[in-house]
């Protein structure tokens, strides 16, 4: 008996009897897309709803990121979650500069991305004044499947990026826009 196996997101490539080719970005970038490692940097609500994501009812392992990282050497994937107070931006910024390309940041809910309802002198409004953000997950608190949504369009981004990005004159620019080498 013969089985026909259709994966459903295989990238584009050529095909015939017993083999598959397609181009080295596209390989690499779907083993990224799902072996995301996050680094959960939650300070306060919004890191309860990450916690619900982990659990078993949304079970993010799914998505190849149940590895958790609490080294940033060893993490792709920076999830902000909650209120960055100003004095806790430059530690926000040192995590991030100690990770290693290539990396992704997510800013989940209304504090990380704008400081939400605390627009006081304290609070940093949005993460984005000190580190580059790749995608805002918008709520207050987001539910669990925002969060997931969140995800999804940071594997989107993993899989359709070029591995020689990180090298380009574009990526050096943004980066130096923050003051980063
Ligand atoms: S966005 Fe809302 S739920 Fe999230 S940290 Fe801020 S106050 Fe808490």
């Amino acid at each position: 008996m013969s089985i026909d196996i259709k994966p459903e997101n295989r990238p584009e490539g050529i095909e015939g009897a017993g083999f598959f080719a397609t181009s080295l970005d596209k390989v690499v970038g779907l083993a990224r897309a799902n072996s995301l490692w996050p680094l959960p940097f939650a300070t306060s609500c919004c890191g309860i709803e990450f916690m619900a994501t982990m659990a078993s009812h949304y079970d993010l392992a799914r998505f190849g990121s149940e590895r958790l990282s609490f080294s940033p050497r060893q993490a792709d994937l920076l999830m902000v979650m909650g209120t960055i107070s100003k004095k806790m931006g430059p530690i926000l910024r040192q995590v991030y500069e100690q990770m290693a390309e290539p990396k992704w940041v997510l800013s989940m809910g209304a504090c990380a991305s704008s400081g939400g309802i605390f627009d006081t002198y304290s609070v940093l409004q949005g993460i984005d004044r000190i580190i580059p953000v790749d995608v805002y997950i918008p709520g207050c608190p987001p539910r669990p499947e925002q969060v997931l949504d969140g995800i999804l369009k940071i594997q989107e981004l993993t899989k359709s990026e070029s591995i020689r990005r990180r090298d380009s004159p574009e990526y050096k620019a943004q980066l130096a826009l923050y003051g980063i080498e």
